[in-house]
């Protein structure tokens, strides 16, 4: 029998990429039916026909689909590549809707089953195209991811790719129409078991629907299938060696037993063909012949004759039963006392004569079979037993099991064929996976024994695991959206990206990487799903920090860092802050490194806190008042200013708390190298701009300011005295 996985779902669920990985760990054909519906919407683009028009399709009729080496072919020409364009995407739920082209369609994906293990996927597949496959698979994840992942896909094939929305926007669409269309569609199947992918790897969806397949006993096939060639020749020599001795002793101790050498060569041939080893077969005692002891006959010797059952099948043929192949006989039981003439007997034929015609019979072997049965019908899913290795044959170990042999393929070993050997004399445990009535043992298989444990263990462990619970982790695998920890063997829980760090993560692996230590706490189970934090397990220094401050706290910090832009300071060892070179000082000029070096301790003023970029911004010159602020000063003023600094080109002079710049250029009635520090000067405000805390004063505006006012009340004063003495003269003359 042949093995069918079906795999249906929505628009980037991700069906063809876990179908492709599946097919090739099992070596599976895949059938991504989404591309024959997307060939036919191209050959129906190509020939322009009007897709709105279901009789328009008939061209289906010579048309030809097939896949080879996993790529589609139209009509013998490769379109893996053009069936994936955006034009075809938006028609082909619209082609796929009607009845004709699904007819078609779906008599072509059964042809192309027939005699294969294959996995197919689509929407309709665990429905209609394949209702009664093995294993049926929903695979689902939410739109978001869908569309993230077929961005992703399309980016990474060079595919024309629209933006993040209007993906989102298509795949809805199209999974609306898929499952609203009256025709096949896209349902999950009542017995498909559902696997959301939204937070699984491509990696767990793989392994998650392999176990499943081996719980169905797909091996059961493949023993079949594949190995039972092997297997059969193997046992063949097995039991030839075992019954060599057997046969030698028949043939040594009976000379009675004449080989009817006379028999016809078809005869033989005949006898050959209908009876094999292990059959079960019913018969007659003719004879219970009793032991002889050896004698002698004139010379001639005559070996020693151990009781024997003569049995005659219903077509006359005739073997033996010794006692040590008969069950339930006691030691001091002769057959005698069990068998009489004329007794039906049901015996397993232990043996066949090379030359035919002739049996050993054992019901030590037909117990077996019958025990063997019953097991086989209590085999229970999930079934774990020890056994132990006897040996190491061509095409695995045999091994025993209670009563039973057992065999376990190559294929099914848990660990490299070159270390089976170092196996033999051990017990390990095991899963059946087949009984094998003919060779009455049991097939079984050490990696789904594995499986099954591991299962069992995960079990066990989410049974106790709690929210809170903390582990040391090894991060197992990465994906976008954070990685898989290991928390106890083969259990694994997800630490969002999100959970990472108290800061933003924005790219996994510039944290952890595979085969990383990780330490983290549960926070969030929901059935099989563990939502791990690592966030939650390191201090948060932003928030211990910031939880007592706001803007305008007067806080320290250590310099860490002076450059062009300002101060880096040290708030706490893990919190740094930064302070602005415009905001060191209300002196414009004032040079950091005059006053601050690494390691200083100063008192900052926190001016901003901004908790989504975790930054804080400091300041020192709000600690103080403004002084540019309060200045009582104007443009034009004359002012006495004092000397605070003597440069090469002017003087630095303060203004009650600010400082000004007053240009040598404008230094007059005095000699401007004689300036000493502190000296007092009058001086004219030439400019005053408060916000850019500017100010240049000027000696000689100031100077020719007082000169001119001393000049033009001397000329009112001359006015005055003129115009008296006129009118004195005017009035004299008058008189
Ligand atoms: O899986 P993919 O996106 O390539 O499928 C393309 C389209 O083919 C689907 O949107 C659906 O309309 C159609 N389809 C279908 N039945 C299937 C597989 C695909 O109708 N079994």
């Amino acid at each position: 029998m042949n093995w069918q996985i079906a795999i249906d779902g929505p628009a980037g669920s991700g069906k063809s990429t876990i179908a492709q990985e599946v097919a090739k760990k099992l070596n599976f054909e895949h059938i991504d039916t989404g591309a024959m519906y997307r060939a036919v919407t191209l050959k129906a683009l190509k020939l322009k026909v009007d897709l709105e028009n279901e009789d328009d399709f008939k061209f289906l009729e010579n048309t030809k689909i097939d896949f080879r080496k996993q790529k589609i072919y139209l009509d013998d020409i490769d379109v893996t590549k053009e069936i994936r364009t955006l034009d075809i995407t938006n028609n082909v739920s619209l082609v796929s809707k009607y009845g004709y082209v699904r007819k078609k369609m779906v008599a072509l994906q059964q042809f192309l089953v027939a005699n294969k293990n294959v996995i197919m996927d689509g929407r309709d597949i665990g429905t209609v195209v394949l209702p009664n496959a093995n294993l049926k698979i929903f695979l689902n994840a939410n739109v978001e991811e869908r569309a993230y992942r077929r961005m992703k896909e399309r980016q990474e094939q060079n595919l024309e790719t629209y933006d993040f929305e209007t993906t989102v926007k298509e795949i809805i669409e199209r999974d609306f129409k898929d499952s609203t269309r009256p025709i096949s569609p896209l349902k999950k199947a009542d017995d498909a078991i559902e696997i959301d992918s939204s937070n699984l790897s491509v990696e767990n969806v793989v392994d998650e629907i392999i176990s499943l397949v081996f719980e169905r006993g797909y091996n059961m096939e493949k023993e079949l299938k594949n190995e039972n060639v092997e297997i059969q020749e193997e046992a063949q020599k097995e039991e030839t060696q075992i019954e060599e001795e057997v046969v030698e002793t028949a043939a040594s101790t009976d000379e009675n037993v004449e080989v009817e050498e006379e028999t016809v060569e078809e005869e033989k041939a005949e006898t050959a063909a209908k009876y094999k080893e292990l059959q079960i077969v019913t018969g007659t005692v003719l004879e219970v012949i009793s032991e002889q002891p050896e004698s002698k006959q004139g010379n001639r010797t005559i070996k020693a004759k151990e009781e024997r059952v003569l049995i005659a099948l219903e077509d006359g043929q005739e073997g033996f039963l010794f006692k040590r192949d008969t069950a339930n006989i006691k030691e001091d039981e002769d057959l005698i006392d069990l068998f009489c003439e004329g007794d039906k007997v049901e015996v397993a034929i232990k043996k066949i004569f090379p030359d035919g015609g002739k049996f050993i019979f054992s019901t030590v072997l037909l117990e077996k079979r019958k025990d063997l049965e019953k097991f086989g019908a209590e085999l229970k899913r999930d079934t774990v037993f020890t056994a132990k290795v006897l040996k190491q044959i061509q095409v695995g170990l045999l091994m025993k099991y209670e009563e039973f042999s057992c065999l376990l393929p190559t294929s099914q070993a848990a660990v490299a064929e070159s270390e089976l050997g170092s196996l033999v004399g051990k017990e390990i445990s095991v899963a059946p996976i087949r009984v094998d009535y003919g060779r009455i043992r049991i097939i079984v298989s050490q990696v789904l024994a594995d499986r099954i444990n591991a299962r069992a263990n995960k079990k066990a462990f989410l049974e106790t695991l709690e929210v809170g619970q903390v582990f040391d982790g090894v991060v197992k695998n990465i994906e976008k959206y954070g990685a898989f920890v290991e928390i106890s063997k083969d259990v694994e829980g997800l630490l969002h990206i999100s959970e990472i760090d108290h800061t933003r993560v924005f790219k996994v692996e510039k944290v952890l990487n595979v085969g990383d230590p990780v330490k983290v706490k549960v926070i969030k189970l929901e059935k099989d799903h563990i939502g791990l934090s690592r966030k939650a397990l390191i201090p948060n220094y932003w928030e211990e920090y910031t939880s007592d401050k706001a803007v305008d706290a007067i806080v320290k910090g250590t310099a860490v860092e002076i450059n062009n832009s300002g101060i880096v300071m040290a708030l706490t060892p893990e919190i740094t802050g930064f302070l602005p070179k415009s905001e060191f000082s209300w002196d414009r000029d004032a040079k950091i490194e005059d006053s601050v070096k690494l390691g200083d301790e100063i008192e900052v003023k926190i001016i901003e806190i901004d908790a989504t970029k975790k930054r804080i911004i400091l300041s020192k010159k709000q600690l103080v008042d403004n002084p540019w602020a309060s200045l009582e000063v104007k443009a034009g003023d004359i002012v006495d200013v004092k000397v605070t600094k003597i440069l090469p080109e002017g003087f630095i002079v303060s203004v009650g708390k600010v400082e000004g710049y007053l240009p040598k250029s404008t230094i007059r009635s005095i000699d401007p190298n004689s300036v000493q520090l502190e000296q007092e000067i009058k001086v004219k405000v030439r400019v005053l701009d408060s916000e850019k805390n500017k100010l240049v004063v000027s000696m000689r505006d100031a100077e020719e300011r007082i000169e001119r006012e001393i000049f033009k009340s001397t000329m009112d004063l001359q006015d005055k005295m003129s115009n008296t003495f006129g009118d004195y003269l005017k009035q004299s003359k008058k008189k």
